[in-house]
């Protein structure tokens, strides 16, 4: 597939341009010698987007944290929260309170949480599995020393909170709360017990077209929520997926209860759905032909990473990989798929033909995330009305979508925890090589012709 046209016959190319490089202007207001803690306050996120900062002249409720949070023990009695929120968006958002805690060091926050097992080493800090003592739930608390990250990992993460703090979808990663001393950065999120996506993947080898299905039925519909309230998640990729529950059906197929997570290059667009994003990021693999070509883009390049992802569920490898970046790149731009592994082979045309969609060269001829969840392959036609994709899966039984050449529909039945393989199969990706793989922002300095 060519990509000459590329970007002239785009229309949201007349649309207003932005930059979208991320900068925050945290005007959290410390009060002492009570600890002060503040809800999201989404109130900026019409602003020119480098900044999703936090607009202080809301007004502001200050009530007795005790009274807001169940989560705190009583001896915290003296924490107040900050709370202002709002609604916002066009999309299905609801009101958020996210709990943004100051505290002068991290002692309160043993006295809140038993510290269990290490959940993995990020970028810049370390993930830990924490039970709440009171409540005697589980999380994950990703701690980041700021000092040692630097300012500008603090500023990916201050955009990755203030992204989770307005957002509320079944497949994308909650936020608790955030603890924040001067030195560190707590962030409560909601346990994914089964891990990372691509861990299975590697043992498994590839998923079914069943086991695809579901899952991109759940990343579609968390994806098209984002899109719908203006967010570009901007670093799809199967590191970014989580797993919070998983169980095998009777036929052997894993259904996985997906999290997307990471926000990090997210990004709130303002001018609505036809603004246009700037900065090159994102992580090669993954990368739309668009991002890489240095034009102007949208929210449709989460689209194209949805394609290699499923291009990767579905056989194992991705749909362009090369020695160097530069020849990685090349083939992108071209943007040509081929099905020539033996996998492919039961694979059906249906599925086949979602992924050529999606990774359309072309953004302006891409499918939508919207219409990606009303496509056949993924919610068939007939039963879409009775069954929404979204929170109505398990009603879903046995339905055929309608199209011989396809594999039937099946329930993704969520939240289900189930038996997992344990073999450790190592990775058939080794193709890719390192460098592909890592998420990468380059505000663009000079635009190209
Ligand atoms: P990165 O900085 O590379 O984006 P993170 O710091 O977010 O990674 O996470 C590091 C690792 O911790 C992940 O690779 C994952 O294995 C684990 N992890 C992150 N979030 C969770 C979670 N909510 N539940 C379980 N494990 C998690």
């Amino acid at each position: 597939m060519a990509d000459s046209g590329f970007g002239k016959k785009c229309p949201n190319c007349s649309s207003t341009s932005q930059k979208d490089s991320p900068s925050f202007s945290s005007s959290k207001t410390r009060l002492t010698p009570a600890i002060v803690a503040e809800t999201s306050d989404t109130s900026s996120l019409g602003e020119p987007d480098s900044s999703i900062s936090l607009d202080r002249k809301k007004e502001q409720q200050i009530i007795k944290y005790k009274a807001f949070a169940k989560d705190v023990p009583s001896k915290s009695s003296n924490i107040e929260i900050k709370s202002s929120q709002q609604q916002w968006g066009r999309g299905n958002v609801t009101e958020v309170k996210v709990p943004h805690i100051r505290l002068d060091d991290g002692a309160a926050i043993q006295e809140i949480y038993t510290f269990g097992r290490i959940l993995g080493k990020g970028s810049f800090g370390v993930v830990i599995e924490a039970i709440n003592k009171e409540t005697e739930t589980k999380w994950a608390i990703k701690k980041v020393n700021k000092e040692k990250a630097g300012s500008s990992a603090v500023k990916l993460l201050e955009q990755e909170v203030n992204i989770l703090k307005i957002v509320k979808h079944e497949h994308i990663i909650h936020l608790e709360q955030v603890f924040e001393t001067p030195k560190k950065m707590y962030l409560v999120m909601e346990l994914c017990e089964d891990g990372e996506l691509k861990e299975i993947l590697k043992r498994k080898k590839h998923f079914s077209e069943n086991e695809t299905r579901w899952i991109i039925q759940s990343l579609a519909s968390a994806i098209a929520y984002l899109h719908n309230n203006d967010i570009v998640h901007r670093d799809l990729k199967l590191e970014n997926i989580m797993v919070k529950s998983s169980f095998t059906d009777g036929n052997n197929e894993m259904n996985l209860n997906i999290k997307v997570t990471d926000f990090g290059l997210a990004v709130k667009k303002h001018g609505g759905s036809e603004a246009m994003l700037q900065t090159t990021c994102g992580t090669p693999t993954y990368m739309a032909p668009e991002v890489i070509n240095d034009h102007d883009y949208s929210q449709q390049c989460d689209i194209w990473s949805i394609g290699v992802i499923m291009y990767i569920l579905l056989c194992g490898e991705p749909p362009f990989f090369a020695s160097s970046e530069e020849k990685l790149f090349e083939l992108i731009r071209k943007g040509e798929l081929h099905f020539s592994d033996p996998v492919w082979e039961s694979i059906s045309d249906c599925a086949k033909s979602v992924l050529k969609q999606l990774m359309k060269v072309d953004p302006a001829h891409r499918i939508t995330a919207k219409e990606l969840l009303d496509n056949q392959w993924i919610t068939p036609t007939a039963h879409k009305k009775k069954f929404p994709v979204t929170s109505k899966k398990e009603n879903v039984n046995n339905l055929d979508i309608g199209n011989s050449n396809s594999t039937p529909y099946r329930p993704l039945p969520a939240g289900i925890k189930g038996e997992l393989e344990k073999s450790s199969v190592p990775s058939n990706q080794g193709t890719a090589t390192k460098y592909t793989s890592k998420s990468i922002a380059l505000p663009r300095t000079k635009k190209k012709p």
